[in-house]
This record gives structure tokens, C-alpha cells and sequence, in this order.
């Protein structure tokens, strides 16, 4: 370094305000009301830091610092750092119960449910009859019975942890019989041969991955059998020369060997989705009276609920269950329990579940309705892509996601987006995408047949408006 920069460097120090001066500035009175002294503290320190090792390497675009320059990039850096990581977007993939996006939305009485859970001390596991310590599966096993004709119920984490629990309770050391066409994979890593060897249990497989016979069973059942196992194949189908054991045929059979049935259900839907004209879905109940002793599932799926593994049937199943050392690490929170109540009542009054069960209303609602949403979007989102690419409200279809079978069931609306001159424009509809999910309120959607596609079935009034408002502020 040369003696004239290593002066002008030394003069261009000089005038870096001290770090005591910059705290005790009126420009950063309000920071340090708003994000502590501590923090703005650091933040500036980082700033200093940055800005000396800038110059220092002789960084042209380091100038003199002031205090004012200072305070935009602390304020800018506080910000940032202070941000929730967790986002809301709006769900526009056409996938109603999106595991990645959170799955079930929960209606407003279980919001005012969970905020009083947080703010109030509350009963979970106190008995106000006894003034004894409670359950807090108390809470809530009456009306899941209610609801599903078990005689017993508990509830934990969810219903991964349900599978583990049930197993690791009712079959450690022993074997576990289940179909081979049912050793399914459901995602994130959730595979029934290895949840069995987790809880101890040996696998005892049968039958072929297409076809699977009563007296497959009736020929595996031995000494060291402790359960028949059934699982819901959830998110694949096989078709064609195929055969499963209906779970009426195999609970005789277990019973008439003195052992029991589990089954993994996985979507668990409370009531029969067929009279809204959405894909036929056994029941909990419908399997609890086809003579299931045990029955697994999800509470963020087909039921509408907070994420929590649901577990019912036999009462001394059940008992053995929640006395198990599993059950008290998987157990689940307060604020689970708050939402799932309100959850479950809704289903006292089957005759408007549509209306107050936010994903029944979301599954159930009507393609005209999400048309009209869609002609209402579509000049602002023309307007936030620009004139390169093309608008238009198209019919498609949506799915239910979460274990439903992973084909487009629900006829529905959205927005296409292509590129005007007719290429095929992968990049520029991926650079699209990225915008779109870049926004304020990130905005998910899908590319799929050159296009970009935006399912508006999820968006309802509310955030309708919020989406037009965004995409208004948008200069193409
Ligand atoms: C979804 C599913 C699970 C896992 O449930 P989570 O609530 O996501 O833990 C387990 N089994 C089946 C059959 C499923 O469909």
C-alpha cells in the first residue's frame, strides 16, 4: 500500500464515528427502543466491521461513513435477522392438504381455542371434580369414541408416532403380519418395515405384491404372533390382477386365534366423503365395526385438524398403549388438545361440516365459485407478469393431497400463465415462478405443460383481496 492511500485510508477512518457516539446518537434512540440495546449493539459492531474491512481493501465503493448511512444498513440487517422464518403463502399448487405447506387449515373456533390454551392456565391435567391430578386424554377420548365407536381412544404427536407407539406396546419381540402389497412408503421417510424393527417388532410378510390371500394369513399366524396388520397404501395404487383381504375377513380370523387387528389408516376420514361427490374413503368408524381392535390416524389429514396421531379401539389395547414409556415422550401439547376439540365437535353437526371445517369447504367447493375468483385475479396477475406472458382463467383440477391417492380428483379453476411468443420458455417461466415465490407473501404455484399454473381453489375471499392487493404492487 502506498503512503498516499494509506493516508487517505487513515483520514477515511478518522471519521468513523465511535461505536459510544453511534449508540448515543438521536438516530438510534428508536432502534434501540425497538430491537434492544444488545442487539443494535451487535448489529453495529457487524456494520463497523464490514465497513473497515472494506476500506481497508481499498473497496472503491467505500466512502466516508455517517451516522444516518449507518443507521439504514443496522436498521436493514435488524430487520432481516428479526423476520419469522415461518411464512404464510398463499397455496395456489391445486394440492388442498399440502404436507410441505402445512396441511390442514384450522377453522377460526380452534384459533380461539389455542390462543386461550396459551394465555390461560387450563385444566389439561386436573381433575376439577376430584381436585386430583388428571389425563388429559380425558379431554378429549369421550367424543372421539363419540365419533368413531371405539370403546377407547388416546392421542399422540401424530400418526407416525401412533404406528410406533401401538406397535412398540402391543408387539415388541413378536411378529407382525402384513401383506406385502401394504409395506408401503408414505413420505418423509415413513416406511412400515422400518417403523416395525424401530418398536422391536418382527415383520412377518405375505402374500405377493399384487395379490394377498385369506389363508396367507391364516398360514403365517404362530406362537409368536402378536398382531395382523393392515395399512392404508395412501399415496399409490396398484390395478390390475390384484387381491386384498378385506378387513371383515381377517378380524374373524385373528379373534378366532385370540389375537388382534391394527390398522393403519392413515387419512382416518370421521365421515363417508362420497356424498359431496369426493373419491369414497373407509371410515374410522366403518373400520372400528369391520372389527379393527386398533386403529391409526392422522389429525391434519382428511379429519381437519392440528398435526396428531389419533389411536382407538379395544379399551385393555388402548390401556396397554398409554402405559407404555413411548406414550409419555410422544405425547402431545396443550395446544394440540385445544385445537383438536373444537375440531371434533364440528363433527357433531355432520349437516354443516361444509361450511365449518376448513378443509371440508376448501375440498367441496364448487368449480363455478373458483372460476369467478379466477376471472376476478387474472388482470392482476396479467398486469404483475407484463405483456411477455399470457393470462388466462382455465378450467384443471385439483387434489386432496396427504394420502389421498395422488391423482386429480377435483374439478377446479385457475390461472395459466405462457410465455406470448408460444415458446416453450422454461427458463423464463422457472425465473416466474421464483418471482412469485419471492413476494412478500410468497405465492406457491406449479409449472407443469409450459405453463404456469395456479390453482385457485385454496384461495378464498380474504386472501383474495390480500393477492390482488400484492400482485397490484407489482411493476412487471
Ligand atoms: C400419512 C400416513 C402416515 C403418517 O402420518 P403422519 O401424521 O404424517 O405422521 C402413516 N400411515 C399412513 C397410512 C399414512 O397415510
Amino acid at each position: 500500500m502506498s503512503d498516499v492511500s494509506g493516508s487517505e485510508l487513515r483520514a477515511l477512518m478518522a471519521r468513523v464515528p465511535s461505536v459510544e457516539k453511534v449508540m448515543a446518537s438521536a438516530e438510534f434512540a428508536a432502534l434501540i427502543v425497538e430491537y434492544g440495546r444488545t442487539q443494535v449493539l451487535g448489529a453495529v459492531r457487524e456494520s463497523l466491521d464490514r465497513w473497515r474491512a472494506g476500506a481497508q481493501s481499498g473497496d472503491a465503493s467505500v466512502s466516508a461513513l455517517d451516522v444516518a448511512q449507518l443507521k439504514s444498513s443496522v436498521e436493514a440487517a435488524l430487520r432481516r435477522r428479526n423476520e419469522s422464518r415461518l411464512r404464510s403463502v398463499f397455496n395456489l399448487t391445486g394440492t388442498v392438504l399440502h404436507t410441505n405447506l402445512g396441511r390442514a387449515l384450522l377453522p377460526d373456533e380452534a384459533v380461539q381455542a389455542v390462543m386461550k390454551a396459551l394465555t390461560q392456565p387450563a385444566n389439561l391435567e386436573f381433575d376439577l371434580g376430584t381436585g386430583k391430578r388428571g389425563d388429559r386424554d380425558d379431554l378429549i377420548d369421550d367424543l372421539i369414541c363419540e365419533l368413531t365407536g371405539a370403546e377407547a381412544a388416546t392421542v399422540v404427536n401424530n400418526n407416525a408416532a401412533a404406528v410406533l407407539l401401538t406397535l412398540s406396546a402391543l408387539a415388541s419381540k413378536k411378529e407382525v403380519i402384513v401383506s406385502r402389497g401394504e409395506l408401503v412408503e408414505i413420505g418423509g421417510a415413513f416406511r412400515i418395515p422400518d417403523i416395525m424393527s424401530r418398536a422391536g417388532a418382527k415383520l412377518r410378510e405375505i402374500g405377493t405384491t399384487n395379490r394377498t390371500h385369506l389363508k396367507d394369513y391364516e398360514e403365517a399366524i404362530g406362537p409368536q404372533t402378536a398382531l395382523l396388520m393392515k395399512v392404508h397404501a395412501s399415496n399409490y395404487a396398484i390395478s390390475g390382477f390384484t387381491k386384498e383381504v378385506a378387513l371383515d375377513e381377517i378380524a374373524p380370523l385373528a379373534h378366532t386365534r385370540g389375537l388382534a387387528v391394527a390398522v393403519d389408516l392413515g387419512s382416518g376420514t370421521l365421515v363417508d366423503l362420497s356424498q359431496w361427490g369426493l373419491p369414497r374413503e373407509t371410515t374410522v368408524r366403518e373400520t372400528v365395526e369391520a372389527g379393527a381392535d386398533i386403529v391409526t390416524f392422522s389429525g391434519d389429514k382428511l379429519l381437519g385438524g392440528p398435526q396428531a396421531g389419533l389411536i382407538v379401539g379395544r379399551r385393555d389395547l388402548i390401556a396397554k398403549i398409554k402405559k407404555h414409556p413411548l406414550k409419555r415422550a410422544l405425547r402431545v401439547g396443550k395446544l394440540t388438545l385445544a385445537a383438536l376439540e373444537p375440531v371434533l365437535q364440528i363433527y357433531r353437526a355432520p349437516e354443516r361440516l361444509t361450511e365449518r371445517l376448513t378443509t371440508l369447504r376448501l375440498l367441496t367447493r364448487a368449480a363455478g365459485d373458483i372460476r369467478l375468483a379466477a376471472e376476478r385475479v387474472q388482470p392482476a396477475l396479467q398486469h404483475a407478469v407484463g405483456e411477455r406472458y399470457a393470462v388466462t382463467a382455465e378450467p384443471m383440477f385439483s387434489q386432496i393431497g396427504s394420502g389421498a391417492l395422488p391423482v386429480d380428483v377435483l374439478p377446479s379453476y385457475g390461472l395459466v400463465v405462457k410465455t406470448v411468443d408460444g415458446k416453450r420458455g422454461g427458463r423464463q417461466l422457472l425465473a416466474l415462478e421464483k418471482m412469485l415465490r419471492e413476494m412478500v407473501r410468497p405465492v406457491i404455484g406449479r409449472i407443469a405443460d409450459d405453463a404456469l399454473r395456479l390453482d385457485l381453489r385454496c384461495l378464498e375471499a380474504a386472501d383474495e383481496a390480500q393477492l390482488v392487493e400484492q400482485l397490484k404492487g407489482v411493476r412487471a
